[in-house]
C-alpha cells in the first residue's frame, strides 16, 4: 500500500497531525517506537490557544474534566513573591492521558500504527516522487513523509550550531496530591533552574523541573541529593516535597535537553513539533507549538494532496510558517531559560514586575499564542 501520508514518531506531533490529514480523508500511516500509554516527562499545563483545537481532533476530551488554570505565581529563594491573572491561560492534562486519548481517536479514524517499530532510514524513490521508510523489519512506501520525532532522536534535522544552546539541561516529573489552589501554575525557582507545578486530571498535580546538568553533576548526579542541597532552598519546594503524596513510584527523567532551532524540511521530509524546535519550557507552550504547527501543515498538506498546491509551493508555504511563528518564540524562550538559572536574577525580576506589572502581562503574552 502507497500511503498518503507516513508520520515518524506518535507523540503528541504526529498524533494530532495523523488525526487531522485523516478526518480531511488522507491514508495515514503513524510509526512509533514506543506504544501508549506512557509517562513523559513534562509540565503538562497546555496554553488555551490549543483548547478548541484540541477538542476538534478528540472529542471525547470534553468527557474528561480538566482544571482550568488562570493566575501565575511566581517565587524565588527568600521572601520574594509575584502573581498575576493570567488573560488567556491554560488547562492541565497528564500526557499519559493525553496521548491515550488522542491514540484511541486515531485507531478509530482508521490511521494505521507501526507500534513499538523505530523508523532507521527514510529514501527518495530516484524514479518516481515517492519516499520509502526503512524499519528494522519491514519498509513502507507514501507521497509524503513528516518527521515528529520529538527533540532528540535517530533522524534530525540539521541546525545551525548558532542556533544550538550550549548548556545541558535535566528534567525531572512527578505526579502529586496535595492541597493547592487549581486554579493556579506555579513557578518556583532555585539555583540553577526551576520548578513548575500545576494541576491536571482527577484533582492530581504534575511537578516539573529543568535544571542545568552541571547542577546535577554538583550533586553527584544524585536527584535526592539535588533536590535536598538546591530545590529545598525555596522554601515553596521544600514545604511541597514534604507535605505531597507521590503518585509514581520513581520520577520521570530526561537528560541532554538543548534548546535549538532546526530546519522546518530537510531531504523532502517536514519537520514538526519539537524535531523542528524545541521551545524552553519557562515561555512554555512547546505542546501548543506542536498542535499549531500540526494544524497547519495538515491544512498545507492536504492543498498539496488536492492538487491545490505544488510542491514548490507546499515547501514554501510551510517554511515561512514555520519561522513566522515559532523562529523569535524560541529564541526569547532561550533569553529567559538562562536568566531563571540565577535566583538574583529571577528576584531582580520579580521587583520589576512588582512595579510594572504590565510588563509582567506582556512577557506572558508573547509565550501564549492566539487561539487557532
Ligand atoms: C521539562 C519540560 C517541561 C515541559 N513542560 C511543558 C508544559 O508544561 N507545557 C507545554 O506546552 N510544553 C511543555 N514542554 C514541551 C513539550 O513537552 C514538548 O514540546 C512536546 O512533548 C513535544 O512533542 P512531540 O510530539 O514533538 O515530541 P515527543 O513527545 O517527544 O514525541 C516524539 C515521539 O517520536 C517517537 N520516536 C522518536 N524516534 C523515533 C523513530 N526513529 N521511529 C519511531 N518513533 C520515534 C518517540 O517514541 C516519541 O513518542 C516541556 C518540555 C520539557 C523538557
Amino acid at each position: 500500500m502507497i500511503f498518503d501520508v507516513a508520520i515518524i514518531g506518535g507523540g503528541l506531533a504526529g498524533l494530532a497531525l495523523a488525526i487531522d490529514l485523516r478526518k480531511r480523508g488522507h491514508s495515514i500511516l503513524v510509526i512509533e517506537k514506543g506504544s501508549y500509554p506512557r509517562q513523559k516527562v513534562c509540565g503538562e499545563y497546555i496554553s488555551m490557544e490549543s483548547y478548541e483545537y484540541l477538542n476538534f481532533l478528540c472529542p471525547s476530551l470534553k468527557d474528561h474534566p480538566l482544571p482550568r488554570i488562570n493566575t501565575f505565581f511566581l517565587s524565588t529563594l527568600g521572601e520574594k513573591e509575584f502573581t498575576t491573572p493570567l488573560d488567556l491561560g491554560g488547562f492541565g492534562i497528564s500526557r499519559y492521558v493525553l496521548e491515550e486519548l488522542l491514540y484511541k481517536e486515531a485507531l478509530g479514524l482508521g490511521v494505521l500504527f507501526e507500534l513499538k517499530t523505530k523508523a532507521q532510514e527514510v529514501k527518495k524513490e530516484s524514479d518516481t516522487e515517492r519516499y520509502t521508510i526503512q524499519t528494522l523489519s519491514k519498509s513502507f512506501t507514501a507521497r509524503i513523509v513528516c518527521n515528529a520525532t520529538g527533540r532528540k532522536s535517530n533522524f534530525e534535522a540539521k541546525e545551525s550550531t548558532s542556533n544550538q544552546t550550549a548548556t545541558n539541561y535535566v528534567g525531572v516529573k512527578y505526579h502529586l496530591r496535595i492541597a493547592r489552589d487549581a486554579s493556579q501554575i506555579e513557578i518556583h525557582n532555585f539555583e540553577g533552574g526551576y520548578c513548575g507545578i500545576s494541576n491536571i486530571e482527577e484533582g492530581k498535580s504534575c511537578l516539573c523541573y529543568i535544571v542545568n546538568a552541571n547542577i546535577l553533576k554538583k550533586a553527584g548526579n544524585s536527584i535526592a541529593e539535588l533536590e535536598k542541597e538546591y530545590l529545598y532552598q525555596n522554601k515553596n519546594l521544600k514545604r511541597i516535597f514534604s507535605e505531597a503524596e507521590f503518585l509514581l513510584k520513581e520520577p520521570v527523567t530526561i537528560s541532554g535537553i538543548k534548546f535549538s532551532i532546526k530546519k522546518p524540511i530537510d531531504n523532502g521530509v517536514y519537520f514538526l513539533g519539537d524535531s523542528a524546535g524545541t521551545i524552553a519550557p519557562i515561555t512554555g507552550n512547546g505542546m501548543s507549538i506542536c498542535l499549531r504547527s500540526a494544524f497547519k501543515l495538515s491544512g498545507f498538506m492536504d492543498a498539496y494532496l488536492s492538487n491545490e498546491l505544488s510542491k514548490r509551493e507546499l515547501i514554501k508555504t510551510y517554511t515561512h510558517f514555520w519561522n513566522a511563528e515559532f523562529s523569535a518564540r524560541i529564541r526569547l524562550s532561550r533569553y529567559f531559560q538562562k536568566l531563571s538559572e540565577y535566583p538574583f536574577l529571577t528576584k531582580a525580576s520579580i521587583y520589576t514586575f512588582k512595579v510594572f506589572p504590565t510588563l509582567a502581562k506582556a512577557i506572558i503574552k508573547l509565550t501564549h499564542g492566539k487561539p487557532f
